[in-house]
């Protein structure tokens, strides 16, 4: 009996480690975000596995039944669409169940887009603070961004590419224009870093219209 929580790439399939292959071999059963996207991962690699879904909208049944095979004695890996489950992701009700009910638990790390972000970006990785995705509605966006203005460090957030625009937007009125820098598909064919104020990053991506996967990090450090 144990639950696997397992990280999967980020767009490159080779970044996946020995561990998580081998793990991902061995279990008996493997719950994931999306069974389609990690058949993919799984094809490529040969492997053979039953694959069950857990997202967030059947995360407190389907939680109940994961828990049922591990008292069993069942192995299951936990895996999500990209990089570690729990971040930004469906997972960590199934971890605290798992805890809840005695069950083993363990890890086997790897890739995350906003670690794979701040490496890349240069900006000061000593202390910085995550906020995943802000709010959708310009109100909550704003008043998210203005509670970060006391904040030393470096900032990072998850941002789709159709609200990029209205976040930078909020970003340059609440934040004075600050530098930032926006990592877009990482790991990925068309990885891309664009570093400049707020202002600067909208006229690009008003010229260049945003496609992809982004990753927004603002250096709050006081010089
Ligand atoms: N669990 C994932 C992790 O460990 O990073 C995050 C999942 S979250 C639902 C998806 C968001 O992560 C995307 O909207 C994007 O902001 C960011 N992301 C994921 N993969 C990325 C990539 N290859 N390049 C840039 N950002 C990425």
């Amino acid at each position: 009996m144990m639950l696997y929580v397992v990280s999967t790439p980020i767009g490159n399939l080779k970044d996946i480690t020995l561990r998580a292959l081998q793990t991902l071999k061995s279990v008996d059963l493997i719950a994931t975000e999306d069974t389609r996207h990690t058949k993919i991962l799984l094809d490529h690699y040969g492997i053979q596995k039953p694959l069950t879904s857990f997202f967030d909208h059947n995360q407190s049944l389907k939680g109940q039944y994961l828990l049922g095979l591990l008292k069993e004695g069942k192995s299951v890996a936990l895996v999500s669409d990209a990089g570690t489950p729990g971040i930004s992701d469906p997972g960590y009700s199934l971890i605290q169940l798992a805890y809840d009910h005695h069950v083993p638990v363990t890890v086997i790390p790897g890739v995350t887009a906003l670690i794979t972000a701040l490496t890349l970006s240069g900006l000061p990785a000593h202390r910085f603070i995550f906020e995943g995705f802000l709010p959708p509605k310009t109100v909550g966006r704003r008043k998210k961004l203005q509670s970060l203005k006391q904040e030393e460090g470096t900032v990072i957030f998850y941002e789709s590419p159709h609200r990029l625009l209205k976040t930078l937007e909020d970003i340059k009125q609440e934040l004075s224009d600050p530098c930032l820098v926006v990592a877009r598909e990482l790991t990925k064919k068309f990885e891309e870093v664009k570093k400049g104020r707020a202002s600067d990053l909208m006229a690009h991506f008003s010229a260049h219209p945003p496609k992809g996967e982004f990753v927004l990090l603002i250096n709050l450090t006081s010089e």
